[in-house]
């Protein structure tokens, strides 16, 4: 009964979505477990290129049944846009499952988020502003409405009402807002019901019979380890678990059924929003990567932060999650930037350490650098090994040895096919 999860290695954007639907064609279910429309996943097919917020990566394959589990908190009105938007480019979301314990979105989940992310001022986090992190408080408080509250019609306005007296006073008295009027939110909820009681269902019989039959479950991490709220670089942090523990979590997934983890990172790093970031480049290297690989957020449109391959932030994603294989995207940005710096270490306070440390001390900690050559030769759309530049290969090795788990996979462009394999991922 084999699942294999795929994990942000870094501060998300590593290019999840491409490398799903690469590997999707083996999946019989791909399934979301953490975050929400916060993470954009980027995929490029013969089917065209479409921006995923909320639908699995793995939509595009016809044998794939796409689920959203309850570890995700889902927007309705995003969730049925980007349902809308794919059915009008011609692809297939009939199989896809949400789950009737996740967490939904609110209106006023969003408007939460814009006032408080107002009210930190400078010390402001970054977010996306999509409601998600309120969602999750919720969630936490017992507050939250889950998909399984909308299609209860005759509760719904009692436990709306609820979540709602503790949201209107917050937003009146607090941020001196409007408060959100119950038979409005009713009203919403009945519209989105309607609409999205057919792919309502119990995510975790659907996976545990998957297994059960022996097929291929792919998990689909959303963000990256170092925004994991628990293991990454708090404060400056997502709300949920995009570690492997969140996916066990939030899809109900027996935990012996999962037979790989892997770690996906670029060839260099970025970062979205506040926070430390030792190895960022503030100069005309960064701005070149940024350029060339266009890192401009998919769900906001933000100017990511750029810098050095970080292995020590690598190292520590690879050892809370497990992993047992890498990929490496985004080969091809790094074509004509020579040398090539790696961080292998950090000085914190005078002391050389190779431990990840807190935001604090990461906020001190000055980058040791490994220098490697790089290679001029163009690698984009490159799809066997032996066609990579030699110091691309060794760039790649050497990456692999620092994170301390091989390379299975190397993403050379942004196209399904621009891929090289070098061992089996699943099954
Ligand atoms: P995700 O959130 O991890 O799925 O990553 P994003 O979609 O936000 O960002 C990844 C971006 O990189 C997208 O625009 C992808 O099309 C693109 N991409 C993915 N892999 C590669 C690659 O190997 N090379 C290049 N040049 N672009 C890539």
């Amino acid at each position: 009964m084999p699942a294999y999860a795929i994990i942000g290695g870094q501060w998300g954007d590593e290019g999840k979505g491409k490398v799903i639907d690469y590997l999707s064609r083996n999946a019989h279910v791909v399934a979301r477990y953490a975050g929400g429309n916060n993470a954009g996943h980027t995929v490029l097919n013969e089917q065209g290129e479409f921006r995923l917020h909320l639908v699995p990566s793995g939509v595009f394959w016809p044998q794939v049944t796409p689920v959203i589990g309850n570890g995700v908190v889902v927007d309705p009105n995003v969730l049925l846009e980007e349902m809308d938007m794919l059915v009008g480019r011609g692809v297939d979301v009939s199989r896809l499952q949400v789950s009737e314990r996740a967490h939904v979105i609110m209106p006023y989940h969003v408007k939460l988020d814009l006032l408080e992310e107002q009210a930190r001022g400078g010390g402001a986090l970054g977010t996306t502003g999509r409601g998600v992190g309120p969602a999750y408080v919720d969630k936490a408080a017992r507050l939250g409405i889950r998909v399984g509250d909308l299609l209860d019609d005759e509760n719904l306005p009692g436990v709306l009402g609820r979540a709602l007296a503790q949201k209107n006073r917050l937003l009146t008295r607090m941020y001196d807002a409007e408060p959100f009027a119950l038979a409005d939110l009713v009203a919403t909820c009945r519209a989105w019901t309607e609409r999205l009681r057919p792919y309502v269902a119990s995510v975790d019989v659907t996976i545990a019979l998957a297994l059960a039959d022996g097929k291929n479950v792919l998990l689909e991490g959303a963000q990256g380890a170092l925004l994991d709220v628990d293991h990454g670089t708090y404060p400056f942090v997502t709300s949920s678990n995009p570690t492997v523990g969140g996916a066990i979590v939030g899809l109900g997934l027996n935990p012996m059924a999962l037979k790989g983890v892997t770690g996906i990172y670029k060839a260099y790093t970025t970062r979205v929003g506040a926070g430390p970031f030792p190895t960022e480049l503030n100069d005309a290297i960064g701005d070149q990567i940024r350029q060339r690989a266009w890192e401009y957020g998919t769900t906001t449109g933000r100017a990511r932060r750029c810098g050095w391959f970080d292995a020590v932030a690598a190292r520590h994603s690879a050892t809370v999650n497990g992993f047992t294989s890498a990929i490496v995207t985004r080969l091809d940005v790094l074509e004509g930037i020579t040398p090539l710096k790696v961080c292998v270490a950090y000085q914190v306070d005078g002391q050389r350490t190779t431990v990840f440390p807190g935001a604090d001390a990461l906020a001190r900690a000055v980058p040791v650098y490994e220098e490697l050559s790089g290679w001029t030769e163009p690698t984009a759309g490159l799809t066997r090994w032996d066609g990579l530049p030699r110091n691309a290969q060794r760039y790649v090795t050497r990456l692999g040895e620092l994170i301390g788990a091989p390379v299975a996979v190397i993403s050379t462009g942004p196209n399904r096919h621009e891929t090289i394999e070098l061992a089996k991922v699943m099954g």
